[in-house]
């Protein structure tokens, strides 16, 4: 069998299931898809797909990850929603493992385009306090206040692809993705972001008759959340272009968690009584993704709208719920 020309690590996660099902019916060529968890675990599995299992922290799995490979799209990430950034900061930090070693492994196999999936939480915190939300510009990552250990390691990870392109040559795409969020991604067990626990908390609440929800922090946090297509092209226009430096690939939509929360009851036709958990990890008071730069330089921007893109989450999370309830698993 021919060697894959393309490899996608994280595959077995939310947004590196998306790529593999894209690029696979784009039949862009051989694919190759590599992540910690066995195949089974996966949220979306082709059998026509190199499917393998390795740890990416190891040099030598990362080496035979990108052996013969032209494009790397390097989405591995020991990551969740802000439960799991805010209270595991080393494993996070670790993550730094798995980017040196695929940069190293991709260009001592003389791979082509390297992309690297960055984050929104590499912003400068002093730019995303108050309420009132100003769109991040892609420098305002500098002076850098990133967040503590995610984001720290995402901004050395993205200082380390400059660094990689500029000495060695190897060609870098790096997207700071805004709050993705869709079907097929985690929606419950302590990794979720807040469109997925919002809708599951949704469904369990119909399901229970207790009509009831809480939510991290005051609600009033401003956010914008893209929809996985959205992402999934973006990843696409990035990777065919020649834009090197980091770039926002996110929704400018920006609304409050209240307002979210407002959004999915309406899709599940109930309305919740609120009660508001200060104490709980709830990320910073603002952000949202300023898109000058993308619809400049790709001439594109994701357009999804909130309200769309939560009512295919939401029917997906309800399906699941219903079916773990039926004793099946709620994995492809
Ligand atoms: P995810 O957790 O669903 O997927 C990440 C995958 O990486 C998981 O399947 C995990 O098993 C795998 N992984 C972890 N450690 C590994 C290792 N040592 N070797 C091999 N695989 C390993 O996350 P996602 O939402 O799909 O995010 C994908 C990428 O996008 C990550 O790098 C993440 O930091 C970045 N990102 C995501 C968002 C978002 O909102 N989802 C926002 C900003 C950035």
């Amino acid at each position: 069998m021919p060697q894959p020309e393309i490899v996608v690590t994280g595959a077995g996660g939310f947004i590196g299931g998306h790529l593999v099902a894209a690029l696979r019916s784009q039949k862009v060529g051989r694919i190759r898809a590599v992540d910690l968890k066995p195949p089974e675990s996966w949220y979306r599995r082709f059998d026509d797909v190199d499917n393998r299992q390795l740890d990416l922290r190891r040099r030598e799995d990362c080496l035979e990850a990108c052996a013969g490979v032209r494009d790397v799209y390097q989405l591995a990430c020991d990551m969740g929603g802000m439960g799991f950034i805010e209270n595991n900061k080393a494993l996070c930090m670790l993550s730094v493992l798995i980017n040196t070693h695929m940069l190293q492994a991709a260009q001592q196999h003389g791979a082509g385009r390297f992309f690297f999936a960055s984050s929104a939480c590499v912003y400068n915190a002093d730019k995303q306090r108050g309420y009132d939300v100003t769109p991040l510009r892609e420098v305002d990552a500098y002076p850098a206040l990133p967040e503590d250990g995610y984001g720290w390691e995402k901004l050395f990870s993205e200082r380390m692809c400059r660094h990689f392109a500029e000495d060695f040559g190897l060609g870098t795409r790096v997207a700071r993705l805004h709050n993705v969020y869709g079907p097929h991604g985690t929606w419950d067990g302590g990794r979720e972001k807040a469109p997925a626990a919002i809708c599951r908390k949704m469904v369990e609440a119909k399901a229970s008759g207790d009509h009831r929800i809480e939510i991290w922090g005051d609600g009033r946090q401003g956010r914008s959340f893209t929809y996985i297509d959205d992402c999934v092209e973006g990843i696409g226009r990035l990777m065919d272009s020649a834009v090197h430096e980091p770039i926002n690939l996110g929704s400018s939509e920006t609304v409050t968690i209240n307002d979210l929360v407002s959004i999915v009851e309406d899709i599940a036709g109930i309305r919740l009584e609120r009660s508001y958990k200060l104490d709980a990890p709830k990320g910073v008071d603002g952000r949202s993704s300023d898109n000058t730069l993308i619809l400049e330089r790709l001439g594109w921007a994701p357009s999804t709208s909130l309200r769309a893109g939560m009512e295919k989450t939401y029917a997906w999370i309800h399906d699941q719920y219903v079916a773990r309830g039926k004793g099946r698993d709620y994995r492809v």
